[in-house]
């Protein structure tokens, strides 16, 4: 299934000038859903700053559809690495759903690493009566 990822990541991945503020495509994302959709998304790159990562444009595409919980992301760059994800679209896709604590990211080496690592003693957790039923403590629960 990385394969596939990749594949649909690439066929995305196509860096260009959208204007003159405006740069997209040099990093694309292809998000595997649990029920077993796939959604891409590009970079999108404003000169003042703003923007959206690939991770999220993908995560905004699934939404779109009216999904969710994500099994596993492949994001690459123009010199095809994996690249992990930033922090703002650590905390988005772990905020879409806390089953995404399990969603797999394939970084280079065929490493493969969960959001639940990338975000030790998240702070939504203190959120989830079911794992915290008073309140509880920052820190990490057992997934
Ligand atoms: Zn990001």
């Amino acid at each position: 299934m990385w394969d596939k990822l990749e594949s649909e990541a690439r066929a995305v991945l196509h860096p260009r000038k959208v204007s003159d503020l405006v740069e997209a495509g040099g990093v694309a994302a292809a998000i595997l859903t649990d029920r077993g959709n796939i959604y891409t998304g590009i970079c999108i790159d404003i000169a003042c700053s703003l923007g959206m990562c690939a991770e999220r444009n993908a995560a905004a595409n699934m939404l779109t559809h009216g999904e969710s919980v994500i099994s596993k992301v492949v994001c690459i760059d123009r010199d095809g690495k994996y690249l992990p994800p930033c922090g703002a679209c650590r905390e988005f896709l772990m905020a879409l759903d806390r089953r995404n604590a399990e969603t797999e990211f394939l970084f280079n080496h065929g490493q493969v690493v969960k959001l639940k690592e990338l975000l030790p003693d998240w702070w939504g957790w203190k959120y989830c009566p079911e794992r915290y039923p008073t309140g509880g403590e920052m820190q990490t629960p057992a997934v």
